[in-house]
């Protein structure tokens, strides 16, 4: 087989071997409907309450505060959704670096209903502007209205993260819902989301090496919400469906494994980052990274110059085996670029493109990405050769 490397993990990840085999009996042996009263209805029943018992201790906060969903969007759309439907918001304070899971479903409300939108100022980085966040919050509330207040943690393509706590004491001290999208940091980090002061938060276990199609929304004692979904009474009446019994058990098995490998993993995973940084600037001496000290450890996004565009530069490290991306993997069935790099304007001439690393990235894989993408610059070190 040809050698590949998957440089992709801020995508999804591969499913860790033990989480799977966690998951398995679950699909075999105890398949039951959570829902039925018979033993092996009950043993199915046991189990997610077991999982979701472990997941809250892990994110330091009470089994009740979590609901397992299909996954990130699913979690964002149902805390927006309850923040405009049922806690009586009416303007929203995002970033237009948000993913589309948030942008697009703050866009529908506002198109949709009474709502209106504001976006917060960023810098040039990509990090939030308190002081106007503080105004903004200020403005809105003197015009009557009840924000909430929608930042993700950590943005999934440059890796800019969000000074979290500061939010939410600030959302909380002007009485505004915040709802944080943690996909891309709950499983890399450990959490305590009561000291975030979210009101909502989203993570998803494909992000982890947990399964695709489950995840989880963290509402915070006492933020009463009504339902997405509709129907049965599964996950005391707030997401009808049978539920993902194997998916749930994945969720959790993955994020205690990451949570107790944690100091390894992230030092591994930090030096990879690094490594690759090194290798890129040495072969292509004018790239820039759109990375600080701060930022995501798992994410490199680098713009390659001149001579390129992103499209023709992912189709050649394709056909390298080399796997990464130009943004989020969910925008690239959508017919524009990265939406984040226009937001910051940061379209540089040339390529931009997402490294993302994780436990399951080797060395060898760094080196021979490098290697590769030697192979496709020409001698001048800034453009492609083709
Ligand atoms: N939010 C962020 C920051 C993400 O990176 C993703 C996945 O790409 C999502 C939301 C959507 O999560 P899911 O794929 O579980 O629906």
């Amino acid at each position: 087989m040809n050698q590949i490397a998957y440089l992709d993990n801020a995508a999804t990840t591969q499913v860790d071997p033990e989480v799977l085999e966690t998951m398995i009996p679950y699909m075999k042996e105890c398949y039951g409907n959570p829902s039925s009263t018979y033993a092996l209805g009950r043993d199915s029943r046991s189990a997610i309450e077991s999982a979701r018992k472990q997941v809250a201790e892990i994110l330091g906060v009470k089994a009740t505060s979590i609901y397992f969903t299909s996954g990130g969007t699913e979690s964002n759309n149902t805390a927006i959704a309850a923040s405009v439907n049922d806690l009586g918001c009416t303007h929203i304070i995002t970033s237009p670096i948000e993913h589309h899971a948030v942008l697009h479903t703050v866009k529908h409300y506002a198109k949709n209903s009474k709502i209106s939108y504001s976006f917060v100022r960023l810098n040039a980085a990509g990090d939030v502007d308190l002081d106007d966040l503080e105004r903004q919050l200020v403005e809105y509330a003197k015009n009557g209205h009840k924000c909430l207040v929608s930042l993700m943690h950590a943005n999934n393509e440059i890796g800019v993260m969000l000074e979290i706590e500061s939010v939410g004491t600030i959302a909380r001290r002007y009485g505004a819902i915040f709802h944080s999208d943690c996909v891309q940091t709950i499983g890399h980090y450990p959490i305590n989301l009561i000291n975030f002061g979210v009101h909502f938060a989203s993570a998803s276990a494909h992000k982890f090496h947990g399964p695709k199609g489950t995840g989880i929304l963290y509402v915070s004692d006492g933020t009463k919400f009504g339902a997405l979904l509709h129907g049965g009474g599964q996950e005391r009446k707030k997401r009808a469906g049978t539920e993902n019994v194997h998916g749930i058990i994945g969720f959790a098995k993955a994020l205690k494994l990451s949570m107790e490998n944690f100091l390894y993993d992230h030092s591994y995973i930090k030096s990879l980052n690094k490594r690759m940084r090194i290798g890129l600037k040495e072969i292509a001496k004018e790239i820039t990274f759109n990375h600080s000290e701060t930022s995501l450890y798992t994410v490199l996004s680098a713009n390659f110059q001149s001579g390129s565009n992103t499209d023709l530069m992912l189709s050649l490290l394709d056909s390298k085996g080399i796997y990464a991306s130009g943004g989020s993997a969910c925008s690239s069935t959508e017919d524009e670029g990265s939406h984040v790099i226009s937001a910051l304007n940061r379209n540089l001439p040339g390529a931009t493109i997402r490294f993302s690393f994780s436990k399951m990235t080797s060395v060898e894989d760094i080196d021979f990405a490098i290697e590769s993408i030697k192979g496709i610059l020409t001698p001048t070190n800034h453009a492609l050769s083709i």
